[in-house]
């Protein structure tokens, strides 16, 4: 019998990589693999089984594969897309009795998440990043000068340490590790709270018959505004049916309220579920900065997902990339401070953060608005114009276009007055976003133009304030 097993006290096994990364989805595997090529030792710990590993909540529809970072490459996941003939959203209004076919711009593919999910592992690993599963994270550690110098975890009962120049928080939505962290001596953005998420729930479920709409994907707005059902084809007998709600409204009863929009479609008669499984997502503004001396934060756990879409796997590939970048400027320098890893920031917002902030601002006016009057309004817009509104974070309307969804919105009016209001707020925000800081020491200024601009929004739209 060794030492180890006769002492009755588990003894805590520490280790010191160059860089640790919780959480093994796809912010912490494009994070982890950009580290690794450039020569650094780093880890990923996350708290599945090895088989369970990549299994997660999805809608299964990634967009913008097609120019991903290429630290896994894209013929690595390739195989895991089942469905790459989406082109169009089908949004299905009830209350109007109409079906709106809307382009989709850039690539965009409905994948086998699962799949995609091992895929990203093995390119993680097959750079030479080393994965500790069965681990769970459950503290971080801190200098005196408040510097994060590493995690503590559980694998299987036995306690673990781990010591790194760099902490990457790659666990997703509600990270547990910034409950940890004291931020006192940053400006890590610790506005966070859960009316900032969405609740969402998938199944997996085959039918007999191909589907028709095996090239689009279809929305249905709950009955509530700030909630919505989708039927994502994964091949035309394969599809990842699912609903969500904002937290802030009363809370659905997710498997109750899918299984009864399931039984209602014939498409979906005599069908069978594979797979169930739930999980919040942020539908909020980026944080304004997801940098602390030693940390940074990725992805979910950083609010990195389109708030009118729940689109966050590729906000989360590139928020990987940026952060090993300014992880490994940290590495090569000794310095690993805010001002050092800020560099990880201004590439976010430069990106693709400000133009979720701006879309954020329709999810805020949605939570004001008459679910009936929104949907009269969707029915009235031209399709190309909403879908311009829904990825690009603006949209302009010339003449013609705005006399014809005039004409067609009446009995709108007042909804379509105080949606262009809201475009302005929206694009004032965008504006401000573009010239995000390029030091922290320039953030609290910045925040505070800010959260006039938001005034303005909630004065505009009637809603209560988000933030
Ligand atoms: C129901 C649903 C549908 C969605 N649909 C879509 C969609 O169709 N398209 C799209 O682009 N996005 C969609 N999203 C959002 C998308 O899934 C996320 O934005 C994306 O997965 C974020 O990746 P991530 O790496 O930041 O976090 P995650 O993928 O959540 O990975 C976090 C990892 O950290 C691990 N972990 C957590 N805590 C710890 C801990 N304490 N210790 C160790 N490990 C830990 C977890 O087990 C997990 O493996 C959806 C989300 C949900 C919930």
């Amino acid at each position: 019998m060794s030492t180890q097993e006769q002492s009755a006290a588990p003894t805590t096994q520490t280790q010191s990589p160059d860089v640790v990364v919780v959480g093994a989805g796809t912010a912490g595997c494009y994070a982890a693999a950009t580290i690794a090529r450039a020569g650094y030792d780093v880890v990923i710990l996350e708290r599945k089984t090895e088989d369970e590993a990549g299994h997660i909540a999805c809608g299964d529809a990634l967009k913008g594969a097609d120019a991903f970072p290429e630290a896994i490459p894209k013929s690595k996941l390739e195989p895991a897309f089942t469905n790459t003939g989406v082109d169009h959203g089908r949004f299905e209004i009830p209350q109007e009795d109409t079906v709106l076919e809307i382009p989709i711009p850039g690539e965009l593919a409905v994948i086998d998440r699962w799949e995609y999910g091992r895929r990203i592992i093995e390119g993680a690993e097959s750079v030479g990043v080393d994965f500790h599963y069965d681990t769970v994270v459950n503290d971080v550690t801190q200098a005196d000068d408040g510097r994060v110098t590493g995690v503590e975890a559980i694998r299987k009962g036995e306690p673990r340490t781990y010591e790194a120049a760099v902490v990457i928080d790659a666990a997703g939505s509600l990270s547990v590790l910034q409950d940890h962290v004291d931020f006192s001596e940053s400006t890590f953005d610790t506005n966070v709270n859960y009316s900032h998420f969405c609740s969402a729930y998938r199944e997996i479920v085959h039918v007999d018959e191909p589907v028709e709409w095996d090239d689009a994907l279809v929305f249905k707005p709950t009955e509530r505004a700030a909630g919505y059902l989708w039927y994502f084809p994964r091949t035309d007998t394969e599809i990842n049916a699912g609903l969500g709600f904002q937290m802030t409204e009363e809370p659905m009863k997710l498997v109750d309220d899918l299984k009864r929009d399931l039984e209602n479609r014939p498409e979906f008669a005599g069908a069978e579920v594979e797979d169930k499984l739930g999980a919040a997502l942020p539908t909020r503004r980026p944080y304004d900065s997801a940098v602390h001396p030693g940390y940074m934060a990725v992805g979910d756990a950083a609010g990195h997902v389109n708030p009118t879409t729940g689109g966050g796997i590729a906000g989360a590939a590139y928020a990987g990339k940026y952060a090993a970048e300014a992880a490994i400027k940290g590495l090569e320098t000794g310095d690993v401070g805010e001002k050092t890893l800020w560099e990880y920031n201004e590439r976010v917002m430069d990106h693709f953060g400000a133009r979720y902030a701006a879309l954020d601002v329709y999810n805020i006016l949605s939570t004001a608005i008459d679910v009936d009057d929104l949907m009269g309004l969707l029915a009235a817009m031209p399709g190309e114009k909403l879908a311009e509104a829904l990825y690009s974070g603006s949209t302009s309307i010339g003449p013609k276009l705005a006399a014809e969804s005039l004409y067609n919105s009446r009995g709108h009016w007042g909804t379509i007055w105080n949606f262009f209001q809201t475009k302005r707020r929206a694009d004032d925000l965008l504006e401000l976003y573009e010239a995000y800081p390029h030091h922290p020491a320039a953030l609290e200024h910045w925040q505070e133009r800010r959260d006039d601009l938001m005034e303005q929004v909630y004065e505009t739209t009637g809603a209560d304030p988000k933030y």
